[in-house]
């Protein structure tokens, strides 16, 4: 008889979870608390290991991407304090494979992948579902699960249960112990939404940065979709950050800024949003990720954050890799960990530096950081500029780019 596990969260790791549970032989079910898909979103990049790792899923053909194309001159600018423009050097611009989507196409592809094909059967999946309790016994573990539309609780018996609940998962809580065992607290706060339009004067494909001490505001300019704005701030005191609207917070921090026309039409951007996320930021760090017949995966597992932008693509790669000892569940769980940890832990260590790049500490720091990357700039755009003039060159007459 067929093994099964209950996945707990319909997120990015989750899905990778379920998919490469599949593949392995398992029968995944999922419990989601919320009542439907999140299919909107923020801007995300894809590491060429994400990129991977939604190819071993199967479901790189439904991934769409959404990267604009290089041009002379750069689709970045930096904004400085008094609102003048200057080439800036774009995460996208660097050669480094990265791919720019939404997280709803992840999810988008992600869902494709679990509502199966020819040759997999659908994953099931339950909304409205949480568990309230988790007993492990000697040949599996029992789950009690509520379902938020009857309030009806039921027991379940299932070989694996997989957390992937997110940074502030209750299985977690309820198998590993409290948050404040494995949450460190960065004293930062982040706000990202999908913009209605761009900033007037800009293309719909610039990336436009306006990066202070301790502040930051970036718009992700997209070839075929409108901008994501992500902001940023550095913050002692956390839990004031939560107390009234996010909206009012978030133009409180930017107080002093707002007479630059980039940063008030973000602001102004924000208020138009029909939805956007607001939350501190945390890293999750644990010494193992599992416990006899419990596993968490992703941000539950181990969220590097979102300087780090690396956690979708070590969610879809930590998930596609759950599935491929199937045999003995404690050899493959080691296994499993044994083969991912050094990456993460190297991923971990790397956002404290990106964080510098995306909100500078301090004025020397920033100084610093602009003066490095300016240097980098140089080298990468004089580089792509002339990989942009051969190509021009070599293409047929009449054809444009
Ligand atoms: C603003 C922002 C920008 C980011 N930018 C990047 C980037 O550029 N690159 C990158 O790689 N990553 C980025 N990330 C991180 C990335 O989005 C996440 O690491 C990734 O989506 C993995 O999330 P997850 O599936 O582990 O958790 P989540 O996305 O949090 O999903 C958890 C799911 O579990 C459900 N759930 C929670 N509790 C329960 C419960 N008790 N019962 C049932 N279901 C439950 C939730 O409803 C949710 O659907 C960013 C994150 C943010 C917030």
């Amino acid at each position: 008889m067929q093994k099964r596990a209950l996945v707990v969260g319909l997120g990015i790791a989750g899905m990778s979870a379920a998919i490469g549970l599949r593949r392995a032989g398992w029968t995944p079910v999922i419990v989601e608390r919320a009542a439907e898909r999140r299919t909107g979103g923020y801007f995300i990049f894809m590491f060429p290991e994400g990129v991977q790792a939604a190819a071993d899923l199967g479901i790189a053909d439904h991934l769409h991407t959404r990267n604009p194309e290089w041009r002379p001159g750069g689709n970045s600018w930096s904004v400085d304090h008094r609102g003048r423009r200057k080439p800036a050097l774009g995460l996208l611009d660097a050669p480094s494979g990265l791919a720019a989507v939404l997280r709803g196409d992840i999810e988008a592809a992600l869902w494709q992948g679990i509502t199966g094909n020819a040759t997999e059967d659908a994953v099931e999946v339950r909304f409205a579902t949480t568990p309230v309790d988790i007993t492990e016994g000697a040949g599996g573990v029992r789950v009690l699960l509520e379902d938020a539309g009857t309030g009806k609780q039921y027991r379940e018996d299932f070989d694996l249960v997989v957390g992937a609940d997110g940074m502030r998962s209750s299985v977690r809580r309820m198998v590993f112990g409290p948050d404040e065992d494995y949450l460190a607290n960065w004293k930062a706060m982040i706000c990202a939404f999908q913009m209605k339009e761009q900033v007037p004067s800009y293309e719909a494909s610039h990336s436009i940065i306006v990066s202070r001490p301790k502040r930051a505001m970036w718009v992700f300019g997209l070839a075929d979709h409108a901008p994501c704005a992500w902001l940023t701030y550095r913050t002692d005191d956390i839990p004031d950050r939560f107390a009234g609207p996010s909206i009012e917070q978030v133009r409180a921090a930017f107080s002093g800024m707002d007479d630059d026309p980039v940063v008030r039409h973000v602001l102004d951007s924000l208020e138009q949003a029909p939805d956007h996320v607001f939350d501190s930021i945390h890293q999750v760090k644990m010494p193992r990720w599992s416990t006899g017949r419990v596993v968490l995966v992703g941000d539950a597992a181990w969220c590097m954050n979102t300087y780090s932008a690396m956690g979708s693509s070590s969610s879809l790669r930590g998930g596609a890799a759950l599935g491929e000892h199937p045999d003995d569940l404690a050899a493959a769980l080691d296994a499993w960990e044994t083969g991912l940890r050094p990456y993460i832990t190297s991923q971990r260590r790397s956002a404290r530096i990106k964080q510098q790049r995306f909100v500078p500490s301090s004025r020397p720091v920033q100084v610093l950081v602009s003066s490095v990357l300016e240097l980098v700039r140089r080298v990468v755009h004089r580089r792509l500029a002339a990989e942009f003039t051969a190509a021009a060159a070599a293409a047929p007459s009449g054809a444009t780019r």
